[in-house]
C-alpha cells in the first residue's frame, strides 16, 4: 500500500510520516531529500542551477541512498555518490537551490522513477509535492497537508534548532517559506497542488496525534 502525503514545505510531513509509518508498520520515504541531494551535488560540482539536461545527468548518474536503522521507519542517513549528506541538505543554502533544481524536468523525470521503484518495493508513506497526482496517482490513500504560513514557519524554526542546522530566524525562514511555495506551485513540471482524490488536512489547529490517528483511519479503511 501507498500513503501519499503532499504538501507545501514545513506542513508537518515529516513527522507525520514517521508517525503513520510507526503505528502501521510502514517504510518512509521523503522524495523531497533527493531533490535536495541532487541540488547539493550540483552546488558541489558547480553546476549551473538552469542546466536541464547537467542537472539530470547529475540525477541520472549518482546513487541516493537512505541509511536504516532496525525499528526505525525514517532513514538515519542520506547519501549521494556515497557522500553523507544528512545534514549539509538542510542549510539554507540547499533551501534555495532546490527549487531550481526540482523544477528541472530531466530531474524529476530520472528521480520519479527511482521513488516508483522504491516504492512499489512494500508498504510506504511517500511524502512530497507530486506524490498523488504524479508518482503514485493510484495510492490507495493521498493526503493533502497544510497549514498557515506561521503555523510552518514556526514548525521549521523548531526543528532547525532540534537538527542544528538550517535558520533559526523565524522571518527568514518564513521568508524561504513563502518563496519555496510560490516558485513550487508556480513551476511548469508537475507543480505542488493536491490531486483531485486527495483529503485535505489543515494541521494548523490540530496536534500531530490527531493528524496522525487521520491518516491511519484513512489507511485502515482503505485496507478493508
Ligand atoms: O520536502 P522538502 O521541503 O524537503 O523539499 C524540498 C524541495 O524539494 C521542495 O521545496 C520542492 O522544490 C522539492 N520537491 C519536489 N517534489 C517532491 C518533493 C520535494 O519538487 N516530491
Amino acid at each position: 500500500m501507498i500513503i501519499a502525503i503532499d504538501g507545501p514545505s514545513g506542513a508537518g510531513k515529516s513527522s507525520v510520516s514517521k508517525l503513520v509509518a510507526t503505528e502501521l508498520g510502514f517504510a518512509c520515504l521523503d522524495t523531497g531529500a533527493m531533490y535536495r541531494s541532487v541540488a547539493w551535488q550540483a552546488v558541489h560540482d558547480g553546476v549551473a542551477l538552469d542546466d536541464n539536461e547537467a542537472l539530470g545527468k547529475l540525477a541520472r548518474t549518482y546513487d541516493i541512498e537512505f541509511e536504516h536503522e532496525p525499528g526505525n521507519p525514517s532513514p538515519i542517513g542520506v547519501f549521494i555518490g556515497g557522500n553523507d549528506v544528512t545534514l549539509a541538505i538542510r542549510t539554507l543554502e540547499i533551501d534555495r537551490a532546490v527549487s531550481p533544481v526540482s523544477a528541472a524536468p530531466a530531474v524529476r523525470e530520472a528521480l520519479v522513477a527511482q521513488q516508483q521503484r522504491i516504492g512499489r518495493a512494500g508498504n510506504y508513506v511517500v511524502e512530497g509535492r507530486d506524490i498523488g497526482t504524479v508518482v503514485f496517482p493510484d495510492a490507495e490513500v493521498k493526503v493533502f497537508l497544510t497549514a498557515s504560513d506561521e503555523a510552518r514557519a514556526r514548525r521549521r524554526v523548531l526543528q532547525n534548532e532540534q537538527r542544528g542546522v538550517g535558520s533559526t530566524d523565524f522571518e527568514e525562514v518564513l521568508a524561504d517559506i513563502i518563496r519555496r511555495d510560490t516558485a513550487d506551485s508556480t513551476r511548469a513540471t508537475s507543480p505542488l497542488k493536491p490531486a483531485d482524490d486527495a483529503v485535505h488536512i489543515d494541521s494548523s489547529d490540530m496536534t500531530i496525534e490527531e493528524v496522525v490517528e487521520a491518516i491511519c483511519d484513512l489507511a485502515r479503511k482503505a485496507q478493508g
